[in-house]
């Protein structure tokens, strides 16, 4: 199984959008499955129109303490350990705020009487949908105040694999941003699309994603996505990246059909089969250096 990471280093530049008709594309001549990492915000099913989610499973990637306050001799350590301001005094007595701890362990330290223990909690659930293509999506389903993890998102990876280890191509919708779910998504892939915008931020965010592709030496392309709004931006990508020999996958104009598409729960080869060329062109660009 090959594993194809898209990523965009910055959110809001069409990464779900582009990775729903890539893997429309690649399913028509290989056996697909997709994994939805990008976690705090995942909608890659929805893009596929599939809103039902089959067998949910509890995870367990966090920790958070646990207050024994028959212990508690009220030194008040624990509340002065707290880093992150996850303990309220009340009473003479420590309380936590739930959705503040981040497990890390210092109160449990500090407390000279044994009062505090640190307990996993289930922090997510982990599922796929059907999708009505042909494959399947996983993704991930984050408790109230979870935020994603790279043990998240390395365990939609793990169930995409399981589900279809048949598959030959798994296509991974990477997380936003270059923090760790980022580096989780990107891990272990054989192939990185990075999906950039031509404005100074997404010029300055595909930067940072070609930074952590490059630490893990995998192998690369990119997508400029509404070339078309700024041609002089569009102009100094393709500089940055001939400069670097990094190969351009496709070019995608600024249409508002793609947002008729999002908001119509439809990949936009689908809405529109017009696009299909240009994403046989990207599979094409991408199977060829894969
Ligand atoms: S450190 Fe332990 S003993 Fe001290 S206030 Fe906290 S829980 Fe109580
Ligand atoms: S585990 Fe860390 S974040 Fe949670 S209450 Fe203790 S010190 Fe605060």
């Amino acid at each position: 199984m090959k594993i194809i990471t898209i990523l965009s280093g910055k959110g809001g530049v069409g990464k779900s959008s582009i990775t729903a008709s890539l893997a429309l594309a690649l399913s028509k001549d290989k056996k697909i499955i997709c994994a939805d990492c990008d976690v705090d915000a995942s909608n890659l099913a929805l893009v596929f129109g599939a809103e039902n989610f089959e067998k949910w499973d509890d995870i367990s990637t966090n920790e958070k303490a646990v207050f024994d306050l028959d212990k508690c001799g009220s030194c008040k350590r624990c509340f002065e350990a707290c880093y992150f301001n996850a303990i309220d005094w009340v009473d003479n007595k420590p309380m936590l705020k739930d959705f503040s701890c981040e497990g890390c362990g210092a109160c449990e330290l500090v407390c000279k009487k044994g009062a505090i223990t640190l307990e996993k909690v289930n922090n997510a659930k982990i599922g796929y949908a059907n999708t009505k293509y042909g494959f399947e999506v996983t993704s991930a389903q984050l408790n109230p105040g979870e935020s994603g993890s790279g043990k998240i998102v390395a365990a939609v990876k793990e169930k995409a694999k399981k589900l279809a280890s048949d598959s030959e191509i798994l296509l991974v919708d990477s997380a936003a941003g270059i923090g760790c779910p980022v580096i989780a998504s990107v891990t272990g892939s054989d192939f990185a699309v990075i999906v950039t915008e031509p404005t100074p931020s997404g010029f300055s965010d595909m930067k940072k994603a070609l930074q952590i592709v490059d630490h893990f030496k995998i192998q690369k392309g990119v997508i400029i996505n509404k070339y078309d709004l700024n041609e002089e931006q569009t102009g100094n990508i393709k500089k940055f990246v001939k400069e670097k020999n990094i190969p351009i996958l496709g070019e995608i104009p600024y249409d508002k059909r793609f947002t008729e598409a999002l908001t119509k729960m439809i990949p936009i080869t689908k809405y529109d089969e017009t696009f299909e060329e240009l994403f046989e062109t990207i599979k094409n660009n991408v199977i060829e250096l894969l």
